[in-house]
Order: C-alpha cells, then structure tokens, then sequence
C-alpha cells in the first residue's frame, strides 16, 4: 500500500479531527476538496512496460476497479488512520470482510476458536460453511473467558472475536485472550463494528486483524453497504489477494458515502452514546422490561473490562421484554421517532427483535441455543435530541401498559444479566 501521497494526521490531533482528514489526498486530481468518485472499470496506459509494472505492483497505479479504485483506496487510508493501521481492504459488504478474512487465513485441517455470541451471519459461517470446508470450529460460551482459553491452549490458527457482541452487547477481554492465542500462534480477528475506531482500537491491544461492517457506524446514514479490514500489510496483502479473486469489491459510490460519512462519525457518536446511556438508565426501571444490556451501566457484567479497553460504551441498547414476543409487537408499533428495521449506526434510532434483525438467518432453534429470546430489542440509538427519545419510549411503554392484558403473563425465560429496576 503506498501511504505517501495521503494525509496522515500527527499524531497528538483528536479523533473528531482525525475522521475529517485522516487518509484524504494532500492533493485530489483538480484541486478538488472532496475524493472524486471514480466509476472506471478499468485504467488505460499507453506505455506497456509501465502498464505491466503496475500490474506486477511495482508502479503505484490502477489496472482494474475489482482489483484497486482510487475513491476506495483514500477509504483505506482513512480506516488505516482510524485504527492507527499499518494497512486496509474495502469490500462491498461487513459480511464480505468478514468471509474474506476468514477464507483468507482458514484452510481444510485447521481450527478456529470463536464465542457463541457474533453476529447471526458470522456464526453462520462458523456454524454452516466452515465445517463443510474441512474447517474445525469450536464456538465457546462467550463469557467463559477459561473454556476459552482452554480450548486455544489445545491449538488453533485463528481466534475470533466480537466486542461487544451483537445484540446482547457481551464484553470479550481482549487483552487476555489476545495473550492465550499468541502462546499457540494463532491469529487474533476482531469484529470491531460495535465499538467503532473511536471507541475501541483492538490492533492497539494485540490483536492482528480488525473487521467492519461500513455499513453501521463508519457510514452512519443507513445508505451504503461495505466493510473494511485492518492489520499489517503483510496480511493485509493476502486479503487483497482474496478480494481480487473472489470479488467482492467495495463499489466507488458507497466507498464515497462511507467516506462522507466517517467524517461525522465523532460528532454523531458523541450524541449517539450520551442518549444511550439516557435510554438504558431508563429501561431499567421500566416494570415492562426483564433485562437491559449496556455496557455503560455499572451493574452490566462486562463494564469493568469495558472500562480498560473502550474510550465510550457505544450506541447500543438491548433489552428482553416481559411478555416475549406479543409485548414487543405492541410496543413497536407506538414509537414515533424510529424506523423498525434490521439495520443499526444510523442517524435515525432504529428498533428491532433480534429475530428479524441480528439473528434473522437463525432458526428459531438456533436462536434459543444461542440464548437470544424471542423478547430481545435492539435499538440503535440516532442522534435525535436525547429527550425526545427517552419520551417517545416512555410514552409506548405507558400505551402498552394502558392496554387490558398487556401486564406480562409469562416472564421471557431467556434471562440476561441486569434485573430491572436494579
Ligand atoms: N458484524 C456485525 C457486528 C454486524 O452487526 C453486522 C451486520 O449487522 C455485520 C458484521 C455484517 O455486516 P453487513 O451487513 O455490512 O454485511
């Protein structure tokens, strides 16, 4: 990756300025202010023997868009910024990233030790497609940090982790898992999607390799799709190889969407994550709600390692509702200022059960063995005012409580950690 002619920010400059300048040309072709978006396919060289040197990687240059773009590579440069990155690959979805780093370091006779706990699509991969390649996977409780370190002991090439986790927000230790896999050789992955660069640098903390969904955070308008991957060039390098041939390349309109849109990535963060805590400090007392999930509550059982290894607690509530799925159908339906929908890291604040949102390719089985009850909202939390939201909740909590037979009449047994009211 030739790193020279973008801007590098000095290091001492906060993250609020680093997402703005971080990886932007010093100069874009015309004296432009913004990346231009270049939609060419291919790259025309009169000179064959200049062509062919680009080609080999020896020239910096562009030959063909599945293989390199120029609107992509300033996102590189600015994901490389963010995660204080050596290197960066873009691809067209989180998922793609994710399978890319995956197909990348896996092959047929290895191992990959994970929790149970990612996201709905990863553990589909774990659960469905890497077996079928000859990959064994051994998924451990996710915070059962000493199965987990047993079970990496035996050996393995690939740890991967999720922090926190999608949507019951659990906290993995990083740092100590990070050390039990570096005793075996094994390769640290870390979904960072949750955190965001601004609240969480794994690379920072050990680990080797750091995947995002772009389409969450990092584009923060719910209307482009990517995912990056980070870690030294050295790997980074393999996974470009991968991407080529497999394909799934970042397109340059989203790459510049998601660009424009890290550059609010503080600013929406900051507002994001104080409502937040708002909302989940209110959930708790809401007699409707079992459970609620934040990081950023005291009583939550992961705060303490959220403490030494996140700047923020991020922009993600859970909660398992009293009365299981009909409470949530109830209640939905009421609030004002949301979309109901199966995305998240969006300006708007976005409710959803997990069963039509992160756990949607699971089955109903998979879902109950994995612990994700029927009753589990997610919310994502936009940048409304912070009292607009926490009324609007409030009032859909009142209606459905007005209702005859809305009192729970059977308590969701999928119980999380942090009672209500406490
Ligand atoms: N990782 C996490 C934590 C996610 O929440 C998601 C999607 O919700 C993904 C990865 C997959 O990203 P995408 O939908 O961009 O493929």
């Amino acid at each position: 990756m030739d790193n020279s002619k973008y801007a590098a920010p000095s290091s001492d400059v906060g993250m609020g300025t680093r997402v703005v300048w971080g990886g932007e040309q010093v100069r874009h072709p015309y004296n432009a202010t913004q990346a231009p978006i270049v939609v060419s396919a291919a790259y025309g060289y009169d000179d064959i023997d200049n062509w062919y040197d680009v080609a080999l990687g020896k020239e910096p240059g562009f030959i063909y868009s599945r293989m390199s773009n120029p609107t992509v590579e300033v996102l590189e440069h600015k994901l490389c910024e963010l995660e204080r990155a050596e290197s960066a690959v873009a691809f067209s979805t989180g998922m793609a990233a994710i399978s890319g780093v995956l197909h990348t370091f896996l092959a047929c006779g290895q191992r990959v030790v994970s929790t149970r706990d990612s996201y709905g699509g990863t553990n589909k991969i774990f659960e469905e497609f890497l077996p079928r390649m000859g990959v064994q996977v051994t998924l451990c409780d996710t915070l059962d940090t000493e199965q987990l370190e047993r079970e990496i002991a035996k050996g393995c090439n690939v740890l991967y982790l999720e922090t926190p986790t999608n949507p019951t927000l659990k906290i993995v230790d990083i740092r100590r898992l990070v050390a039990a896999a570096k005793r075996v050789g094994a390769l640290v992955v870390a979904d960072n999607t949750f955190a965001t660069p601004l609240n969480q640098n794994p690379l920072a903390l050990g680990v080797d390799v750091v995947v995002h969904s772009a389409t969450k955070f990092l584009s923060g308008h719910g209307d482009a799709m990517g995912g990056v991957v980070c870690g030294a060039e050295a790997l980074m390098a393999q996974v470009r190889h991968y991407r080529e041939i497999n394909g799934a390349s970042l397109d340059a309109f989203s790459a510049f969407l998601i660009i424009r849109g890290i550059k609010t990535l503080a600013l929406r963060l900051r507002q994001q994550q104080a409502s937040a805590q708002l909302l989940a400090e209110y959930l708790c007392t809401e007699p409707l709600v079992e459970s609620v999930n934040y990081p950023g509550l005291p009583q939550h059982p992961g705060h303490a390692i959220a403490c030494t290894q996140m700047n923020g607690f991020g922009a993600i509530v859970s909660f398992v509702l009293k009365g299981g799925m009909p409470t949530v159908a109830r209640l939905l339906p009421q609030l004002k200022y949301a979309h109901r929908a199966g995305n998240l890291g969006a300006v708007e604040t976005i409710y959803g059960p997990a069963r039509t949102t992160s756990h949607v390719e699971n089955t109903p089985q998979e879902r109950q063995a994995l612990g994700i009850s029927e009753g589990l909202v997610r919310v994502s939390v936009g940048i409304e005012e912070s009292a607009d939201l926490l009324a609007d909740l409030q009032q859909a909590f009142a209606f459905v409580r007005s209702q005859p037979g809305a009192a729970p009449v059977h308590p969701d047994p999928a119980h999380s950690w942090v009672d209500a009211g406490a």
